[in-house]
């Protein structure tokens, strides 16, 4: 890396959790930042099942990039996505985000690559049709609308059948996003729609929770994946544990555990919460600089977090594994934790070399694990102490909302939640046509 008289320029793609914190501790620096996002607002990705599920509306999860900047000259903001990188020329194709944009290179000095991953479907693509996701604020609304109308189907369904298999709802993986999603869609059919229909009885509604291991949240210690299954059995979820999903189609599932054979489930509603795969920006710059990609498309970067050979380009988040100073490859979690403090480190390296000195290499910080199951219901794992149940749940509250982006989203998921816990109601139970928010006042 080079001073010259122009402005350093720091181009960094994804405004995600690991971009969006590279950028804000880039923002004081004397840097030329420029931040890429296909999409102009950060996502709070995990809770984008709350909107699925109608407890929260879009725009709360969710936050305008160029409002975090504001007061930031030397950041710029673009909305385009990014089609390619060259690293020889240190140049990115762009295509605008906005209809009719023409796509255009912008070049860089360093590149602080922060791209994500998307939810991968395990080579049976033709799944994603039938069975949405929850990681992207489209697929959460596009699931809203499916599990709101599943019950509104049910209602005016006279085949005893067919009605059973509309309010069959499968959730595929028992990861956190997995138990949270059936827990919260447990509550909507119990709690919240209770008394609202007037053929069916929502609470009467079938949620299984289909997982592969022999227990739910493996990152886990087992306690408290045993607390956690037994909570979600509470909230009448039916964990099938040791059972693999081989089928999916708009009317059913089919899935294979132990030693049943292959069993089809008539199911109209499949969540996917399995495994992801990293972002295939990933891919092709190991193709570049000759790295290492592993199964889940995540790059092997150095313990720098920069590319191998490639000192001016650092990877973070979810698209990456860290080669630790022995050599040996480091797989950290997937969570907004490790690509935030992947982010803070790469700003800060960048500034160190501008400044001349340098840094150690990476380290993660792991303060602990939480998943939430339903009201008042959730397990953490903290280390020195474990929690289950209230506490747990209390915990996951703050911490969430204290990571949340504007003081105002704060505000208003913390009222929702609240007025949701006194009432079981939930606030933006909305059908909109193609997934849309065209939320023009509250539903109740
Ligand atoms: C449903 C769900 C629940 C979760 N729950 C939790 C939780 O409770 N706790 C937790 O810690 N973690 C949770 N996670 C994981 C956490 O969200 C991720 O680990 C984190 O978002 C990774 O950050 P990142 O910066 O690597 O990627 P992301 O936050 O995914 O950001 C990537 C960004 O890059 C942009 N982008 C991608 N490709 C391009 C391109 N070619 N051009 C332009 N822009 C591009 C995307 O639009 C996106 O804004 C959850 C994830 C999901 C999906």
């Amino acid at each position: 890396m080079t001073m010259s008289a122009a402005p350093h320029r720091v181009t960094v793609i994804g405004g995600g959790f690991g971009g969006l914190e590279a950028a804000k501790h880039l923002a004081a620096a004397p840097v030329e930042v420029t931040l890429i996002d296909r999409r102009n607002f950060h996502l709070f990705q995990p809770l984008t099942y709350q909107v699925a599920t109608g407890a929260l509306s879009p725009a709360e999860v969710c936050y305008p990039l160029r409002a975090i900047f504001k007061g930031r000259p030397n950041v710029r903001v673009v909305m385009a996505t990014v089609e390619a990188v060259d690293l020889e020329e240190r140049k990115l194709r762009l295509q605008p985000s906005a209809e009719g944009g023409e796509a255009f290179d912008l070049g860089y000095d360093t590149l602080v690559v922060a791209a994500g991953s998307a939810y991968s479907y395990f080579g049976h693509e033709e799944w994603r049709q039938v069975a949405p996701e929850v990681k992207s604020l489209e697929s959460a609304l596009e699931l809203r609308a499916r599990l709101l109308g599943a019950f509104e189907a049910a209602e005016l369904e006279a085949d005893a059948e067919r009605r059973c298999a509309l309010l069959t709802f499968v959730v595929v993986g028992g990861g956190p996003t997995g138990v949270e999603m059936a827990g919260q869609i447990a509550e909507l059919a119990r709690d919240t729609l209770s008394d609202e229909f007037r053929t069916i009885d929502p609470g009467e509604a079938r949620v299984l929770l289909v997982e592969m291991a022999d227990r739910v949240l493996t990152t886990f210690p087992p306690s408290l994946s045993r607390k956690a299954k037994s909570q979600l059995e509470h909230l009448g979820v039916t964990p099938m544990l040791g059972h693999t999903v081989v089928g999916i189609d708009a009317e059913s599932v089919t899935v294979e555990g132990g030693v049943e054979a292959a069993r089809r489930i008539p199911a109209h509603n499949v969540i996917w919460a399995a495994g992801v795969t990293a972002s295939a920006l990933g891919g092709a710059l190991a193709e570049q600089c000759g790295g290492e990609v592993d199964k889940a498309g995540r790059i092997l970067v150095e313990p720098d977090l920069t590319l191998p050979g490639n000192p001016g380009v650092f990877a973070i988040g979810d698209m990456i594994r860290v080669r630790r100073p022995g050599g040996e490859a480091q797989a950290l979690p997937g969570v907004a934790p490790v690509a935030m403090q992947q982010g803070r480190y790469a700003a800060k390296a960048v500034r160190a070399r501008l400044e001349g000195r340098s840094v150690s290499p990476f380290h993660y910080l792991d303060k602990g694990n939480l998943a939430t199951i339903g009201r008042a219901r959730a397990v953490a794992d903290l280390h020195l102490v474990r929690l289950s149940g209230f506490p747990a749940w209390l915990t996951w509250l703050f911490v969430h909302l204290w990571y949340l982006i504007g003081f105002q989203n704060r505000l208003l998921v913390f009222v929702r939640w609240s007025f949701s816990f006194l009432t079981r109601g939930r606030g933006a139970r909305v059908i909109a046509e193609g997934g849309e928010e065209r939320e023009s006042g509250r539903a109740a």
